[in-house]
C-alpha cells in the first residue's frame, strides 16, 4: 500500500518534470539538474517497483509447465527489453528431453528475468547468455550462464541479502526476490563458477510426473 502511495506522486513528478524541460533555460548547469531530476525520478521508480516485486505476499498459483516450452516463452516475451541489450544471438536455450514442474507461470518468469537482467549487466558487450533445462534426479534445473567477469568470494556471499548491490544504480532486490519465489516452490537457487569462466545460476525444482495428454 505504501508503495502505491509513493509511486502516484512519483508518477506525477516525473509527468511535470517532462513538461518543463523545453522551458528550463538553456545552460549546462540547468540541464544537468534537470537531467539529476529525471534520472533519479527513475532510480526512485525502479526501487519501488523492486520492492513491489520482492515484498508481495503472494502464495504461488502452480500449475503443470513443460520446462524448455516455458522458457521459450518466457524468452519471446523479455526479447525486446532493451535493458537485456538483445542481439540476434544473444539467448541460447539448450535442452534435451520433456521436463515438467509445477511452478506459477507468472513468478516463473520473475525469477529468469531477473536471472536473465544480472546476466546482461554483467555482459555489457552483448556476450551470448546461455539457458539449459536439465535433469539431475527428481529435480529440474534450469540454468542461466554468462560469459561475465564471474562474482568474487566476498560478492557471493551477499549475493541473497535484500538490498546488496554492487552496481551504482541497483537495488540489490533482484536476487533476493528470486530467492524467495525460489522457497515458496519449494525449491532452490545455488550459484556456480564454471572452470570456462563467467558465472552460472542454478535453479532447481522439484521435477512432476508429464501432465496427461490434452484429449
Ligand atoms: P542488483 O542487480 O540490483 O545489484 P541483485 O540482487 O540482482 O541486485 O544482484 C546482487 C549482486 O550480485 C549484484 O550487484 C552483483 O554484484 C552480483 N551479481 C548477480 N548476478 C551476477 C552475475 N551474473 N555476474 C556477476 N555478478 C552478479
Ligand atoms: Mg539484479
Amino acid at each position: 500500500g505504501v508503495a502505491h502511495e509513493i509511486r502516484n506522486p512519483l508518477a506525477a513528478i516525473s509527468g511535470s518534470i517532462e513538461l518543463l524541460a523545453p522551458s528550463v533555460a538553456p545552460d549546462p548547469d540547468s540541464r544537468e539538474l534537470l537531467a539529476i531530476l529525471t534520472r533519479e525520478a527513475e532510480r526512485l521508480d525502479r526501487l519501488i517497483a523492486d520492492l513491489l516485486d520482492f515484498a508481495r505476499p503472494r502464495q504461488p498459483t502452480v500449475a503443470p509447465l513443460e520446462v524448455a516450452t516455458t522458457l521459450r516463452e518466457i524468452l519471446r516475451v523479455v526479447e525486446n527489453d532493451r535493458r537485456l541489450n538483445p542481439n540476434a544471438n544473444r539467448f541460447q536455450l539448450h535442452f534435451d528431453e520433456e521436463l515438467w514442474v509445477d511452478a506459477d507461470p507468472g513468478q516463473l518468469r520473475q525469477v529468469v528475468l531477473n536471472l536473465l537482467l544480472n546476466a546482461a549487466e554483467a555482459t555489457p558487450g552483448g556476450e551470448p547468455i546461455e539457458l539449459h533445462a536439465l535433469s539431475d534426479g527428481d529435480s529440474a534445473l534450469i540454468e542461466v550462464h554468462d560469459r561475465g567477469p564471474g562474482i568474487p568470494p566476498e560478492v557471493r556471499a551477499r549475493l541473497f541479502e535484500p538490498f546488496f548491490t554492487t552496481k551504482k544504480t541497483g537495488t540489490g532486490l533482484g536476487l533476493a526476490t528470486v530467492h524467495r519465489i525460489m522457497e515458496e516452490h519449494r525449491g532452490t537457487v545455488e550459484v556456480d563458477q564454471p572452470a570456462g569462466g563467467g558465472t552460472i545460476f542454478r535453479l532447481r525444482l522439484p521435477r512432476r510426473d508429464p501432465a496427461p495428454p490434452a484429449v
